[in-house]
């Protein structure tokens, strides 16, 4: 590995690293099969780490030196053939490029900030060692949309669906007041600090729409929403009509308009409503929507004491097929494991990259790059431009579609970075007041 290519981060498997035997792992790393045709050179092209993770798992200012929140972080690796090594630490940067070159794991996870080096727990009282930190992750996956989408299903995502993923990166930035957080992400010195039960409180708190398929209404709101509820429903308000009335269809089956029908509680203008969409199928999304409000709004009329509770229907059907439905085990837990930014997705071969939520909205699911794209960028850039040596010379991942997620992912970091400046300068000042 040359050191200039060392600047970028990538976890790439290696077809003769590790023992194949076990036939589950080989299957769920499939479509990272095309990887194992690529050369040796290429390989090592590629699988390059970089200074950038090792500065933002520390929130250090400093690029190459490694801060002790980064020494105390936990990186787990899994290699080929499922092997999983939890509770590796590093105390440099090189020793961590070393332990990624030697096994070259397929995944990359990091745990906890921990009291002491993880790689040392063994020589304390198990009592001893405990996690002080971590970053608020909000996990949300597309398989928790399969009662409401119709486009793809599983694994699958398009850019159709993708559009639940911006609604949920908008509703959680918004409610939790977010500074900066990207992926659902949340890693200001605050959250970060966050107890167990501290992050099980604001899940309960974000947490409105329920699982489970046979269950009609899944949302659970009061009348009066909470401030917080209310900024997510402008957001709701914003995607519901392209979500309901272009994308996911859910008003021109009969099989999907059934499912809106089950979340109405009240039975006879559910059956109302259902008259009115039966006598004439063929009317617009929106009419349908239309159809709804009006029937709703005649009830209203008829008994005005029931207004509150009326008026919630609508409003939390469109809670329902657009609020985020968050995996609870992920964010309550500060031991739970999280994928590292730019690893290598294994189901779809792209990189895992960050998003700012300013641009969320633009993001299309299929534009990462996977690893064959990269290497071929890179070599393409290198044709064209050849060998510019010295100060000019570019990193290897500025030469690819890569660099625009990195630029994200350093602007996220320097905005934490920043904040903890602040906050010390904030806090000398103030003893200096005594
Ligand atoms: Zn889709």
């Amino acid at each position: 590995m040359t050191p200039e290519s060392n600047n970028r981060l990538l976890s790439l498997p290696h077809k003769h690293s590790v023992d194949q035997t076990n036939d589950k792992a080989t299957k769920d790393n499939d479509n990272l099969d095309h990887l194992f045709d690529l050369d040796d050179k290429d390989i090592t092209k590629a699988y390059s780490t970089s200074t950038r993770l090792i500065r933002h798992m520390g929130y250090s200012p400093l690029e190459t030196k490694p801060s002790k929140a980064f020494m105390n972080r936990e990186f787990s690796f899994t290699l080929l053939g499922d092997t999983y090594i939890r509770f590796q630490s590093f105390k440099t940067l090189d020793e961590f490029k070393q332990e990624l070159t030697r096994l070259r794991p397929v995944k990359i996870d990091l745990g906890a900030i921990y009291n002491i080096r993880p790689r040392d727990k063994n020589s304390v009282r198990a009592s001893f060692f405990t996690p002080i930190s971590k970053e608020l992750v909000f996990d949300i996956d597309m398989t928790d949309y399969d009662d409401i989408r119709t486009c793809c299903s599983g694994g699958d995502v398009c850019v159709k669906c993708w559009e639940f993923m911006t609604v949920a990166m908008k509703i959680i930035h918004a409610a939790l007041t977010g500074r900066r957080g990207i992926h659902c992400w949340i890693a200001d010195e605050r959250a970060r600090q966050l107890n167990n039960e501290q992050r099980k409180a604001i899940v309960s708190y974000l947490e409105v729409v329920k699982g489970g398929a046979q269950q009609g209404k899944k949302v659970k709101l009061p009348n009066i929403l909470h401030p917080s509820l209310s900024r997510s429903l402008d957001i709701i308000h914003q995607h519901f009509p392209n979500i309901a009335f272009e994308t996911q269809d859910i008003f021109v089956a009969p099989e999907n308009w059934a499912k809106v029908l089950e979340a109405i509680p009240d039975d006879a203008i559910r059956e109302r409503i259902r008259g009115q969409w039966d006598d004439a199928p063929t009317r617009s999304p929106s009419q349908k929507w239309r159809d709804l409000l009006d029937i709703i709004g005649e009830a209203i009329a008829e008994t005005p004491k029931r207004k509150l509770a009326l008026e919630s229907i609508p409003r939390d059907i469109m809670f329902q097929y657009t609020y985020p439905r968050l995996d609870e085990k992920v964010s309550t837990n500060i031991n739970h494991l999280l994928k590292s930014p730019f690893c290598v997705h294994p189901k779809t071969g792209r990189v895992c990259v960050p998003i700012a939520i300013e641009t969320c909205e633009e993001f299309d699911p299929k534009s990462p790059p996977t690893v064959p794209d990269l290497i071929k960028e890179l070599n393409e850039y290198d044709a064209k431009n050849p060998s510019t040596s010295g100060r000019g010379k570019l990193q290897d991942w500025q030469k690819t579609s890569l660099r625009k997620y990195v630029e994200i992912f350093e602007q996220f970091v320097d905005g934490i970075i920043n904040d903890i400046r602040g906050e010390k300068r904030a806090e000398n000042s103030r003893s200096l007041d005594f």
